[in-house]
């Protein structure tokens, strides 16, 4: 284990800035994390040199660039542990990873007064796409509540499944309590009902060592930009026996086998899903993201994470005034919390005086802040370049910022 945050620190260009005169400190990684020096360079090499459309040329830019995007989709199998590359689609998001299985596979799978479950603590981008379906098919959503520390109990999955679910759509990590829900558990429970599951990875992924296979998920997502690559491309994993029979949901280029008058056919997946002039340099990028990401997990970047999460949540906890949400979670990524008397947006408007980015507001998570009785709240996120001495500063900063409001 040779993790180095210093030497890491080299490899983010962004770090050198200044904010209102300080050095930068960014916290605001699980919102969107920096790009290495890698990414960067990758991007700007593969644009200046190889660049053209991709799977439709046969001149040698288009096929340097349809092998630089086919090997991406390579790299991106080995770091999920899919058991096959054409069960990778390339999405704008996740998001839009999201959204491609509510209308590709609920959509064509769910008919009226069938049930979904999903749970309190997801992300809009886990929530909207389901309630698109109720209004398109009059489906139900069911929720799960998770107590104050985002922990959900398979119990309340177990009593709320009956013969009308056929589906069930979960967040790997809550991207405001920092909660890791057992999702092999869940997976095991719903597949002995033989109920999908979609795992929301865009936050669980970056902070945890990840095998589709080992968690046995029917349905995978996440968003490049919050892995060190680039925004604009995401990543949709899912069984090969859905991909067989889900329709595409975007027509286009690239997604058909013929196109005649009054007859369409469609290319096999995962093509079928990718409609379009993909996002050919954002996918490239992200493949050369998860090498860089891989070299530091490696490396001990987890074990590195942890031991900074837990010194952030360590210090703030010392912080007078101070409400943290999910404050179990002594070792997540992310500390979500309120001081008193203060308004969130203030507080970081305040704070980023200091050159210190954190998020202020609902996290897109609605009914997660009606659940816990909030409007809104500031998180602070580490990523693998955040030092203690970023947290040092963090929390001077909060305490200054806090006084003033007395
Ligand atoms: N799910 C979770 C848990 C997230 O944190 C986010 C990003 N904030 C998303 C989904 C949506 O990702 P994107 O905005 O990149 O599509």
């Amino acid at each position: 284990m040779n993790f180095d945050v210093e030497e890491t620190r080299k490899d983010f260009p962004i770090l050198k800035r200044k904010i209102q005169g300080n050095n930068l400190i960014y916290l605001d990684n699980a919102a969107s994390a920096q790009k290495p020096n890698e990414v960067l360079d990758r991007i700007k090499e593969f644009e200046s040199n190889d660049y053209a459309n991709i799977h439709r040329g046969l001149h040698t830019l288009s096929v340097l660039s349809t092998s630089a995007y086919e090997e991406s989709r390579i790299i991106l199998k080995d770091f999920l542990n899919a058991e096959f590359s054409d069960e990778i689609i390339f999405t704008m998001g996740g998001t839009d990873s999201i959204n491609l299985v509510a209308y590709s596979y609920a959509e064509q799978n769910l008919n009226s007064n069938d049930e979904i479950i999903i749970t309190t603590m997801e992300h809009h981008a886990n929530i909207v796409p389901w309630h698109f379906l109720r209004e398109r098919k009059g489906i139900k959503i069911k929720w799960i509540d998770c107590d104050e520390n985002g922990n959900i109990s398979l119990d309340d999955f177990e009593s709320n499944i009956s013969s009308k679910t056929k589906f069930i759509s979960i967040t790997q990590m809550s991207n405001v309590l920092g909660s890791t829900p057992d999702i092999k558990a869940l997976t095991d429970l719903a597949h002995s009902h033989n109920i999908p599951v979609l795992v929301d990875g865009c936050q669980g992924v970056v902070h945890e060592k990840t095998d589709v296979q080992e968690l046995d998920c029917d349905f995978y997502v996440f968003s490049g930009h919050k892995t060190y690559g680039p925004t604009g491309v995401g990543v949709l994993y899912a069984k090969k026996k859905y991909l067989e029979k889900m329709r595409p949901w975007r027509g286009g280029g690239d997604m058909i086998k013929h196109v005649h008058k009054d007859e369409i056919t469609y290319a096999d997946y995962p093509n079928k899903f990718e409609a379009g002039t993909p996002n050919i340099t954002g996918v490239i990028g992200l493949g050369t993201a998860i090498n860089y990401f891989k070299r530091k997990i490696s490396q001990g970047l987890f074990d590195y994470e942890r031991d900074i999460a837990h010194y952030l949540h360590s210090q703030i906890e010392e912080v007078k005034d101070i409400v943290i949400y999910g404050k179990d979670n002594l070792y997540s990524p992310l500390v979500t919390f309120n001081a008193k008397g203060t308004h969130p947006h203030d507080l970081s408007t305040i704070i980023d005086n200091y050159g210190i980015a954190v998020r202020a507001g609902q996290h897109c998570c609605g009914p997660l802040m009606d659940h816990l009785g909030i409007n809104s709240s500031t998180r602070a996120s580490i990523a693998m370049y955040t030092n203690k001495k970023d947290i040092d500063n963090f929390i001077i900063a909060l305490e200054k910022s806090i006084l003033l409001f007395k």
